[in-house]
């Protein structure tokens, strides 16, 4: 995509889809009330308002090298997922948060091969990829015996559970969890066959994504109110 795509695509943008819906734009300018934030990946084939037929207003977004969430840490380096997960849960309420995970993820392939692209005297990407080396080293006793690409696959979901395991370590995610106002969820979408599974905590499994979870995503959300 060269830069004139992009241009005649906000043109397009705003005359099919901005103009034509005033009403509901001039209420979005005054206030954002969206009900979701998502923790996607930076990739350029997986952006999250594409995949879920997501307008304006709806999800509350942070993309970073290969979808992570890091531990709480209340110190002074510049956390901006942290900062972001704080503004969405303690101020704009959000009740879900959606961790969205995708096969073939450049960072995790980093990880696990030891990319020597990413193992400079400072790199930024294998010091971020720290965060899911517990995944790793769970992938490593999991998988051992499997082909790379097998270990890939299985890394993916693992760092999508390391996450959300991450997500409970900020005390006001934590409690918010625990009296029912936000639900976690991990999703990961596989670039191959265009499908969309999510995590089953209580089966420690990734469930395809299809109208009947949806149900009992709703049924097990309302039980938990
Ligand atoms: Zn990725």
């Amino acid at each position: 995509m060269a830069i004139d795509k992009l241009a005649a695509g906000f043109l397009a943008f705003r005359s099919d889809t901005f103009l034509p819906n005033q009403e509901f734009f001039a209420a979005l300018a005054n206030k954002q009330s969206p009900k979701v934030m998502v923790i996607g990946c930076s990739d350029s084939r997986v952006d999250p308002a594409i995949l879920t037929n997501a307008d304006p207003g709806d999800l509350f977004m942070v993309r970073n090298v290969a979808n992570l969430v890091p531990p709480c840490a209340m110190d002074d380096a510049k956390h901006g997922t942290s900062a972001a997960l704080q503004f969405a849960v303690t101020a704009l309420n959000v009740e879900h948060i959606v961790v969205l995970g995708h096969v073939n993820c450049g960072g995790i392939k980093a990880l696990l091969t030891g990319d020597p692209g990413v193992s400079h005297v400072h790199s930024f990407i294998a010091n971020w990829m720290q965060i899911a080396d517990e995944a790793r080293r769970r992938t490593l006793v999991i998988a051992r015996h499997k082909s790379i690409e097998e270990q890939l696959r299985t890394l993916e979901r693992e760092a999508i559970k390391t996450s959300l395991a991450n997500l409970l370590s900020f005390p006001w995610i934590a409690e918010r969890v625990e009296d029912g106002r936000l639900a976690i969820h991990g999703w990961y979408f596989d670039l191959d066959d265009g499908n969309m599974y999510v995590f089953t905590p209580e089966t420690d499994t990734f469930a395809l994504l299809s109208p009947e979870l949806i149900g009992s995503l709703v049924a097990r959300r309302e039980a938990q109110r």
